[in-house]
């Protein structure tokens, strides 16, 4: 991203407002908020600086959701407040601040301001304005909002109404509250003229948009309003969906609509019904239902979802249950987590808890089958033709010293799933048509279609690179 250039006013005073820092940390749905935050930032002539000691403000924007990831936002705030420059302000905002504002502020007595979530607007208001008479420049202004991503979130709704018995997000969130759907379409169009080719769909649980006044419609109908409202961006992908709302009607309209990649994440949390009861979620047969509703309209469909090991009271039996599950389903990719428990959640006081031992080895046990069975549905890709979407250089060449790009197809959302390896040079942003040649647990190699096969890669230089690879090696030749 540039950086803008402050020029001082004839009145030595900056015509743009504060040099801001945004660190943020969490989930997807932070991400996005943290881009509305930019955009009102920005709308106030306040302006992007790369670093933290380039900035005149700096702003945290917080996880809050379990106690590794509040742990690592109050160490991010203490380091950065530790390496403040004089007269440097320090805001902390977002999810932990929302739950533990007290907390934040006895472990970091310097911080300048905290906020909640959804705070954008206040967080502007609060600092100081900028000219508001100098016109800013048509390029400069394009460049500070051009972002660059080839993917990019679009958050639907924030908030969440369901009463799973683990989560604070309820609390911190508040009810579940959708966008309306003119300004999902008016960001949306924004982002495809910022140059995204991908929008990933993200809320608490996507599939209750519209249940509130603001959506009155629903996901169906908003999935086609987006697509033809961005008809130049190849990929809309729908993460977080709930088990027992994926209707007939949203499947057959993803299958519909071809830019909605056949993609779903469905988080099922658990293979036990007797577990699912307590941690009060939809039961095994409404989970099963819903793969099936997805997989009869979309028979290509990489399914994602993700389980919690070590939930109180979780016996083998039950943990075994989770394990035929699985086996059984065979899910493209599957996330695991050990239960972290959450003051002020039912289950943080219910039930035995699982000791730390027993639930790592449980996560060890599940992320092997787990892995055993997404190499399994890789390697039926072989041969197969898919589009990929190259996002940069790969730090790999091909054996004959040939460039490689890394990219993905539709079956790997950004950040969480795997990537595609693919020979030959292509601009990041390019769609190309390629053949899979090999197939690793969670990554592909290609080569463009009609090119000969890639025989083999060698790692250029980065350790991300060499890890990808060495996974390949270790499963080569099966
Ligand atoms: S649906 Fe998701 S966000 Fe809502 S309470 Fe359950 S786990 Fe939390």
């Amino acid at each position: 991203m540039k950086s803008l250039r402050l020029t001082p006013s004839r009145a030595g005073r900056s015509l743009l407002g504060m040099r801001y820092h945004l660190v943020t940390l969490g989930c997807a749905k932070n991400t996005a908020d943290s881009r509305r935050l930019e955009r009102a930032l920005r709308l106030a002539r306040h302006a992007p600086v790369a670093t933290p000691e380039a900035a005149e403000l700096v702003i945290v924007n917080t996880c809050g959701f379990i106690d590794a990831a509040k742990d690592e936002s109050l160490a991010v705030v203490r380091e950065l407040d530790a390496a403040r420059t004089p007269g440097q302000q320090l805001y902390v905002i977002g999810c932990l601040t929302a739950i533990a504002d007290d907390a934040v502020r006895a472990a970091v007595p310097g911080v300048d301001a905290t906020f909640g979530v959804e705070a954008w607007d206040a967080i502007a208001a609060s600092l100081p304005p900028a000219d508001a008479t100098y016109d800013l420049p048509a390029a400069a202004q394009s460049a500070a909002w051009q972002l660059g991503q080839l993917s990019a979130y679009l958050k639907l709704s924030d908030g969440c109404d369901r009463p799973c018995t683990f989560c604070i997000i309820p609390t911190i969130k508040g009810r579940m509250h959708s966008e309306p759907a003119e300004r999902l379409l008016r960001e949306a169009r924004w982002l495809a003229d910022s140059g995204a080719r991908e929008l990933v769909l993200v809320a608490q649980d996507s599939t209750a948009y519209g249940e509130d006044a603001a959506g009155a419609d629903g996901l169906a109908s908003l999935l086609e309003q987006l697509a033809e409202g961005v008809p130049d961006v190849p990929w809309l992908r729908l993460m977080y969906a709930y088990p027992g709302r994926v209707t007939r009607r949203l499947a057959e309209t993803m299958a519909r609509l071809s830019n909605v990649v056949p993609y779903l994440d469905m988080p099922l949390q658990h293979g036990s019904d007797a577990v699912l009861r307590r941690m009060k979620r939809p039961s095994l047969r409404v989970s099963r239902q819903s793969i099936e509703t997805v997989r009869a309209a979309l028979p290509d469909v990489a399914l994602r979802t993700t389980f919690i090991v070590g939930f109180p009271g979780e016996t083998e039996a039950e943990f075994a249950e989770l394990l035929a599950f699985v086996e059984a389903e065979r899910f493209d990719h599957v996330g695991v987590f050990t239960y972290s428990p959450q003051a002020g959640t039912p289950a943080a006081t219910a039930g035995e808890q699982v000791t730390a031992e027993v639930a790592a080895e449980r996560y060890a046990r599940l992320m092997e089958l787990a892995q055993e069975v997404s190499l399994a549905r890789n390697r039926a890709l072989v041969g197969r033709e898919l589009d990929v979407l190259v996002e940069s250089e790969a730090p790999a060449r091909a054996a004959d010293g040939g460039p490689v790009v890394v990219g993905r197809t539709y079956r790997d959302a950004p950040e969480v799933d795997g990537l595609a390896f693919v020979r030959g040079t292509f601009a990041p942003g390019a769609l190309v048509r390629a053949r899979v040649d090999g197939a690793l647990a969670y990554d592909l190699l290609c080569s463009p279609a009609g090119a000969p096969p890639v025989v083999e890669l060698e790692v250029v230089g980065s350790r991300r690179g060499a890890r990808k690879l060495r996974r390949r090696a270790a499963t080569r030749g099966q």
